[in-house]
């Protein structure tokens, strides 16, 4: 049973919160994957594509409720990853954190993220706190980066199962859902 039924084909195209800050050179994944389509391949070596970037990560062992968090460290923005999760979440996790780094921090440099639950906020679509927002788009750009849009409507017409799916993108299952349902925003 392949996976079509849980992507609406024909749904309306429409922006994703946020989209004006998209002037900067690598405001979106699909200018990343645009730049680096030569060299990214499944799963996306996440950690690499961030070390390109300037984003400094490094990999500490923290409570478990928390993913992980980006600020300056040494003048550097650095996100530290909790490498107590499963490999999965450390990379959507990094991905958050490189969308928190590329759309977020312009001329901030005090500013500080501070990752618990990535899908809490998902739904937050339509509430005006800055906080929730930014929270949103971070977790849009995770997943589109990771999971880029044709790619995952192909894998999931043609793989098996969700499982095969969030192997292929180097996700969890949920990861693939929320893609699934959020595939044309
Ligand atoms: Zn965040």
């Amino acid at each position: 049973m392949g996976l079509q039924f849980i992507i609406a084909e024909d749904a309306p195209e429409h922006n994703v919160s946020g989209s004006k800050r998209l002037s900067s050179a690598f405001g979106c994944p699909e200018e990343i994957w645009r730049e680096y389509k030569d060299n990214l391949s499944f799963p996306l070596d996440i950690y690499s594509l961030a070390s390109d970037l300037g984003l400094v990560v490094r990999y500490r062992p923290l409570d478990n409720e928390i993913s992980g968090f980006l600020k300056q460290i040494d003048s550097r923005w650095t996100a530290t990853i909790n490498a107590i999760h499963s490999e999965s979440r450390k990379r959507f996790t990094l991905a958050h954190e490189l969308g928190h780094f590329l759309l977020h921090t312009k001329g901030q440099d005090d500013k500080e993220f501070k990752d618990t639950t990535f899908f809490r906020h998902e739904d937050n679509v339509g509430t005006i706190n800055d906080y929730s927002r930014e929270e949103s788009e971070a977790n849009h750009f995770a997943a589109k980066l990771l999971m880029p849009k044709e790619e995952f409507i192909e894998a999931a017409n043609s793989l098996k199962s969700i499982s095969a799916v969030a192997n292929k993108f180097g996700v969890s299952p949920m990861a693939v859902r929320i893609r699934s349902q959020n595939i044309h925003k």
